[in-house]
């Protein structure tokens, strides 16, 4: 008798992650180098955690060796509550903050105890796709709003307005964004919220790249621009503060949770059913949250990831039928691939394609549930060298390449 996976998984789709990874392990079995240009992980290009949060967590091991409040620890949750009203979001009771194996944990948690089968959740295209793939796997129905490219990649309200039914049970937004790396302006915000206003929607905001913005872009929480809607805001210590294997991040419920009771005791049974994130991450809050914000510097001009990201866009827009809008935060660049000169009908081929003869690993844009095989998504968390080599050598083999 054979084991099968569950029909449920028959839609779900990850592709971050996804079958071009065992190719690259293969090539990597057999000696070849790799570039693997595809997780938003800071520690594999030379990104050290903090020392603070390392040192703290340390110290605390041997007092984190039982489970904790499902919600999680007291002193950390408080810590997430001081972040978020320092940014304007009111109110928060400690009872609002739930800590979570990482942001993925929570999202999964939120979606699940949310919807009923058929119900539906707007969500970016592109977008991240755990978004899709927990929808699908909660019995939802994951409906795509288009982000528009040549308006710095904002979502069309028009778009996500017509695509409102009476299941629509909630809105996601990532902002600053994956894989695009927009940032939206206060207006579009204030936008998607009217929607959400008119039709009863819970807002999903997922910021895990709040202190990850460049240049001149401002990040507006979204929940401290609506009191009076249910917002729940995720963040985490995977990007800001490099940490991403400790698994550690954080979910706010904001607005009239009068209006979400019901909900939140199933939310709350669900951090319950997991028992409690892992304790010592949860010990690595405090200290990141209260410590010296060195993401600033790297994201200055003259910083790491602000010359990574210059120096992505430059490459990419060099490359004849390649243009990429300017990331304004976050991680990535999305660039696309003229359709009248690349001709790309299969980008998973492609990725694959350029994979087995560059050795290098980036994620094709329907990944993202973007509707066309146009784009692809790279990291600008190489070292600022690396991504021109890799860049030029991505913009050779373009030269060359039919499908
Ligand atoms: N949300 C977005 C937009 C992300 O890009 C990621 C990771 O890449 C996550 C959530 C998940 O983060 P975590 O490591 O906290 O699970």
């Amino acid at each position: 008798m054979e084991f099968r996976q569950s029909s449920k998984l028959s839609e779900v789709c990850y592709e971050i992650r996804g079958p071009v990874i065992e190719h690259a392990d293969a090539l990597e079995e057999a000696g070849h180098s790799v570039l693997r240009l595809n997780t938003g992980n800071p520690a594999l290009f030379g990104f050290e955690a903090p020392e603070e949060i390392v040192q703290d967590m340390i110290r605390m091991l041997p007092k984190a060796h039982g489970y904790t409040d499902s919600r999680g620890i007291l002193s950390a949750r408080r810590a997430v509550a001081q972040r978020y009203e320092s940014m304007g979001l009111a109110n928060i009771r400690l009872d609002d903050v739930y800590l979570g194996n990482g942001v993925s944990e929570l999202v999964s948690m939120a979606v699940q105890a949310l919807l009923e089968d058929g119900d539906e959740v707007l969500i970016p295209a592109p977008d991240f796709p755990l978004w899709t793939a927990v929808t699908t796997l909660a019995g939802g129905k994951a409906v795509h709003y288009l982000c528009d490219e040549s308006s710095d990649w904002y979502p069309d309200l028009d778009d996500m307005a017509s695509k409102i039914t009476d299941r629509t049970r909630a809105i996601v937004v990532i902002n600053p964004n994956n894989p695009t790396g927009a940032v939206y302006p206060k207006e579009v915000l204030e936008g998607i919220l009217d929607l959400a206003r008119r039709h009863h929607l819970m807002v999903l905001a997922d910021e895990i790249y709040d202190r990850i913005v460049y240049d001149d872009a401002v990040h507006h929480p979204l929940a401290s621009l609506a009191p009076d809607l249910v917002v729940l805001t995720f963040g985490g210590l995977s990007k800001t503060y490099r940490v991403a294997g400790f698994r550690s991040g954080w979910l706010v419920v904001t607005g009239p949770r009068e209006h979400a009771r019901n909900y939140l005791e199933g939310l709350t049974m669900l951090a319950s059913m997991r028992l409690c994130p892992n304790a010592p991450a949860q010990y690595a809050i405090q200290a990141a949250l209260g410590g010296r914000q060195s993401i600033d510097e790297l994201t200055a001009p003259g910083g790491r990831l602000y010359e990574q990201r210059d120096r992505a866009w430059e490459k990419l827009n060099e490359i004849p039928g390649v243009s990429c809008v300017k990331p304004k935060g976050a991680l990535y660049a999305f660039p696309r691939l003229d359709p009248a000169v690349h001709r790309i009908h299969d980008d998973e081929k492609f990725v694959l394609d350029l994979l087995l003869r560059e050795k290098i690993q980036v994620v094709q844009g329907t990944g993202f549930n973007w509707p066309r095989p146009d784009h692809f998504r790279i990291l600008t968390l190489p070292h600022a060298d690396d991504l021109d080599a890799a860049i030029s050598r991505i913009g050779r083999f373009l030269g060359g390449y039919r499908q």
